[in-house]
């Protein structure tokens, strides 16, 4: 989609789009600020319509007229790349998958890297960004249950205040987050985390498909046994969810094939899966459990997460 008039050399102008509404006729604004304080101060003036990647952005506008102000956020530079502080992991908003894959990251990271490689292909996570996909808040967003088992929070600001919300808080429901008019994600925030992780995702085929079923598993093992453990699954509720009860029947145990049977016979009532073209809904419960069990075994490099589990 093209923004025609629009010198992108420039911070931000308006464009020469009009819109009709209610027989008039009116301008939308096109504006690519190169400073998080420009693009906050648009933010609190006017209704914008976020760009990042544009990889969700430009399939949901289809054909249709684009009506609303759009900020393009890609002349932020300050908001790519992953940055480390004393307690923490910042992933800047417009950090791509590709840069996650990239950068040198602690093995708890491993879920994450593994979910990037599986966004759509390299040609879509050389220009996604991680925040997007959040945004965008599909059901089958492959980065959710990756960053819920990091503990991942955002970061949200607008020209008067910042603030953090634990991410299974900021996405509300299917295309809904808590995002109030006036702010933008600047960062996703993971405490630093132990331990080692994996993902897990099932597809009808092998490569660009949208999940039927993805899990996420971190486990933090001691001398021999499961200490901690964080289990989410995506696309089998309307937001992916933390799987408490296989967490609590996983903690503890012996790292060792048993941690198999324990998935296998643990609660998951957290999931309500729907019925669609993919997959019905029990099929999805059955081979979610199987997806759970794999993740497990993988995350404490038992198997490699393609093996079956439930043998
Ligand atoms: C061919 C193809 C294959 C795909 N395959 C997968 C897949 O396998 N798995 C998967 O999970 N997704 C997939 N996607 C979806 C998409 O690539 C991801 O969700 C991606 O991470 C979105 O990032 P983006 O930067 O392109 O977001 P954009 O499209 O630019 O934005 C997405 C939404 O987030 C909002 N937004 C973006 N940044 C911010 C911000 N900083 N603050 C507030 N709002 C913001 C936008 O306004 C918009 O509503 C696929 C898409 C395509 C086209």
């Amino acid at each position: 989609m093209n923004f025609p008039g629009v010198d992108a050399g420039r911070a931000f102008r308006n464009t020469g789009f009009w819109k009709t509404s209610f027989g008039r006729q009116s301008v939308i604004r096109y504006a690519k600020p190169t400073s998080v304080d420009e693009a906050l101060a648009l933010l609190g003036e006017d209704a914008w319509r976020i760009l990042a990647g544009g990889t969700d952005f430009y399939p949901a506008q289809g054909s249709k007229p684009v009506r609303d102000n759009v900020l393009d956020i890609n002349g932020l530079a300050a908001l790519r790349g992953i940055a480390e502080t004393s307690d923490h992991f910042v992933i800047g908003a417009r950090t791509t998958w590709t840069d996650i894959v990239r950068h040198p990251l602690p093995p708890a990271f491993d879920a994450l890297k593994q979910a990037a490689r599986e966004v759509g292909s390299v040609q879509i996570q050389n220009v996604a960004s991680v925040t997007g996909n959040l945004c965008n808040a599909s059901p089958a967003a492959d980065g959710v249950p990756a960053l819920l088992v990091l503990d991942a929070e955002v970061e949200l600001r607008s020209v008067a205040a910042t603030r953090h919300l634990p991410l299974q808080d900021f996405i509300l429901g299917n295309r809904r987050t808590a995002l109030l008019p006036g702010e933008m994600v600047t960062a996703i925030r993971v405490p630093k985390p132990s331990g080692t992780s994996a993902f897990v995702k099932l597809g009808a085929r092998r490569y660009l498909v949208i999940s039927i079923a993805m899990v996420a598993a971190r486990l933090v093992v001691e001398d021999g046994l499961v200490s901690d453990a964080a289990v989410a699954a995506g696309s089998c509720s309307v937001v992916a969810r933390r799987l408490a009860g296989v967490e609590a029947a996983l903690r503890g145990l012996p790292v060792d094939g048993g941690l198999a049977d324990a998935v296998l016979a643990a609660t998951m009532a957290e999931l309500s899966p729907i019925a669609d073209v993919r997959g019905s809904v029990e099929y999805r419960l059955d081979a979610v459990r199987e997806i759970v069990a794999r993740a497990v075994l993988a995350a404490v490099g038992r198997t490699t997460g393609d093996e079956v589990a439930a043998a």
